[in-house]
């Protein structure tokens, strides 16, 4: 075993957390009260080559691992979430299914400006009454001569109503197997086609900083070469996509934690009761040793995932587990830090109140902890 990070990624870590502490954290908060998306930071973590990672450079990618974007979005995750949100839902929701699902035509035509951040892509699987229970997709897709028709709605879409958001793959019924159930297919919508609308929602506990949305589809015409792939394949393209996007919610479940024991650290030194920083306190000293831990162990799980991806392994069921666990381990964290911070976590000033808010989006997002287990069990084989 070799548990080295290679030269490359070392740096690449520096880069990202240098950049992370110098430009987002002093806008992070304020974002944040504001609800405010930046095209500010979208533009230079574009320009640091934040998106198309791990798409190969002839598309305009940065052709790297899948564990260098992992620790890129660590890094981001570490000082903010709304941010790692543009960047993981931008890569691996956004320009995931095109790069390993489309055709050449649509890799070209999309990809390039996907990958320096000059434009967003959605991912449009969630709908009101289609969420953990995803393939109840009730958006239909009509085939109509050379035309698809697009008729639905998408709920919580990240990216999906930026203005430099170009458009969304959007999963679709478009028609009914032989055995009765539903054929999904994905469906790739451009932003401005007629017929396709979209509402940025507001109000939310987390990501506040992050673009979310609702997608409209009223007689949306797109055409028939938009299909993405394989027709009747939409269900399991997402669920695919979705496996890659777990190891990026890991990510920032583990970068939230590490941020969130970096404030405690710092805190506990600064901040003295009893003539002594409480963090001598030995019940505040444990907590920490408990943070350090477990934050080591959502780390060597990830990475695992991830090597297990860049190595063509099957890392579905690691890829399950790294996001439950480093989800779960942020609010653990999160919540021993502002603990820590006593009435002062409680204030927005001492920035540890975002962290205990945002790690709720990640035991919810993207497959809630309920349905990793659920994923689990099923693959390590309880009810065969
Ligand atoms: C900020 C934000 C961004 C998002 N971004 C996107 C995006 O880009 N694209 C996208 O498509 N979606 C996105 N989502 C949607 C997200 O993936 C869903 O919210 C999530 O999958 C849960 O679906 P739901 O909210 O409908 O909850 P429900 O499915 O209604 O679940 C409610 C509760 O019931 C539990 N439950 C449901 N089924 C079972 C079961 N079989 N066994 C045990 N418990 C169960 C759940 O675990 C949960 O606790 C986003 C959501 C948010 C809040």
């Amino acid at each position: 075993m070799d548990f080295n990070l290679s030269m490359e990624q070392e740096i690449l870590r520096n880069s990202v957390r240098q950049f992370a502490e110098k430009e987002i954290r002093p806008v992070a908060r304020q974002l944040d009260e504001k609800e405010e998306f930046s095209y500010d930071t979208m533009r230079k973590m574009g320009e640091l080559g934040l998106f198309g990672m791990f798409v190969s450079e002839k598309y305009g990618g940065q052709g790297m691992d899948y564990i260098s974007y992992i620790i890129a979005t660590e890094e981001i995750a570490r000082i903010d979430g709304s941010h790692a949100a543009t960047i993981a839902a931008g890569n691996s929701l956004g320009i995931g299914p095109l790069y390993y699902f489309g055709n050449e035509d649509q890799k070209k035509k999309y990809l390039p400006k996907l990958c320096t951040g000059e434009t967003l892509w959605a991912f449009g699987l969630t709908e009101p009454n289609a969420g953990s229970d995803a393939s109840n997709s009730q958006t239909t897709a009509v085939l109509d001569g050379d035309e698809w028709v697009l008729n639905g709605s998408k709920i919580f879409i990240t990216n999906g109503s930026a203005d430099i958001t170009a458009g969304a793959t959007v999963l679709c019924k478009t028609g009914t197997r032989p055995d009765g159930r539903p054929e999904l297919s994905c469906i790739l919508v451009e932003s401005g086609t007629p017929g396709f609308e979209t509402r940025t929602m507001h109000g939310k506990m987390v990501w506040r900083a992050s673009n979310t949305s609702e997608l409209y589809f009223s007689d949306c015409r797109v055409p028939k070469t938009n299909l993405l792939g394989l027709r009747g394949n939409g269900f399991h393209q997402m669920m695919q996509t979705l496996d890659g996007g777990r190891l990026s919610i890991g990510a920032m479940g583990l970068g939230g934690a590490q941020g969130s024991y970096d404030l405690a650290m710092k805190y506990g030194h600064e901040r003295v009761q009893f003539d002594q920083p409480i963090i001598q306190f030995q019940v505040n000293a444990f907590k920490m040793a408990d943070m350090a831990l477990e934050i080591e162990c959502a780390r060597l799980l990830l990475y695992k995932a991830c090597w297990l991806r860049d190595n063509n392994k099957p890392f579905g069921k690691e890829a399950a587990m790294a996001k439950l666990y480093c989800s779960e381990v942020m609010g653990r964290c999160a919540d021993h830090a502002v603990q820590l911070h006593g009435g002062y976590g409680l204030m927005k000033e001492y920035n540890v109140e975002r962290f205990y808010r945002d790690q709720k989006l990640l035991t919810i997002g993207e497959g809630t902890s309920e349905v990793q287990r659920l994923v689990i069990s099923r693959l390590i084989g309880c009810y065969n």
